[in-house]
């Protein structure tokens, strides 16, 4: 599904969703469940993309449903696999994933990728900057690329609604009410979730956020 020009949802990722950026330097965000690699390119391929021209994959966070595929995916296309540097001990098993993760992790078996860049603070791949907004996560990013923010799981959405992830999956709440902060300083038409169907701003966006995240010196 097209979202805006270049930006493309992949359905095969159901459940948690991978986005193909065309632009200068194609880009997936995120790389979902594992075992749906093959979907995923097939799908990647339908779209006239060519898998060996992405450049870059680019990871939200260290959860297995955002890393599920990232090797497999690098194998195949040879891009590069950026990540948050605090994510990056959960993901080479440096360190366990906290709470309900954990097990998750125990169950839920991963091929380890190969890192191959972390994100500098603002960083940009051609017209995508990645904006660390940790919360979910110690290294939690999201992605601006012109008028579509990419907001893995800042917040999921659920009938056209913004919706608090669970607490119990957020590594720190108050990091996340810091990071829907950041919103407010962006520019932006539309919010893609990994967990939900990508959202239009308006003004129901803007309530959430400045409940979630009410004006004070941060
Ligand atoms: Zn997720």
């Amino acid at each position: 599904m097209e979202i805006v020009k270049g930006v493309h949802l992949l359905q095969s990722a159901r459940g948690s969703y991978v986005y193909l950026i065309e632009s200068q330097e194609n880009t997936l965000i995120d790389t979902g469940f594992p075992g749906r690699a093959q979907k995923m390119l097939e799908e990647i391929k339908g779209l006239g993309v060519r898998p060996d021209s992405i450049r870059y994959i680019l990871l939200t966070h260290h959860d297995v449903d955002h890393i599920g595929n990232a090797k497999r995916l690098q194998d195949i296309t040879g891009a590069e696999l950026w990540v948050p540097e605090e994510d990056i001990p959960y993901i080479t098993g440096e360190k366990n994933r906290p709470g309900v993760k954990r097990i998750i992790q125990s169950i839920i078996r991963l091929d380890k990728p190969v890192i191959n860049g972390r994100y500098a603070p603002n960083q940009c791949f051609g017209e995508i900057r990645a904006i660390h907004a940790p919360g979910h996560t110690p290294g939690h990013t999201i992605f601006a690329f012109r008028n579509v923010l990419f907001t893995g799981d800042l917040f999921k959405t659920k009938s056209g609604a913004l919706k608090p992830m669970p607490g119990y999956m957020n590594w720190s709440q108050a990091e996340v009410a810091k990071s829907l902060g950041i919103l407010k300083t962006l520019d932006y038409e539309w919010l893609c979730p990994a967990h939900g169907e990508p959202v239009k701003r308006s003004r129901a966006v803007d309530d959430f956020i400045n409940s979630a995240c009410p004006d004070r010196t941060q």
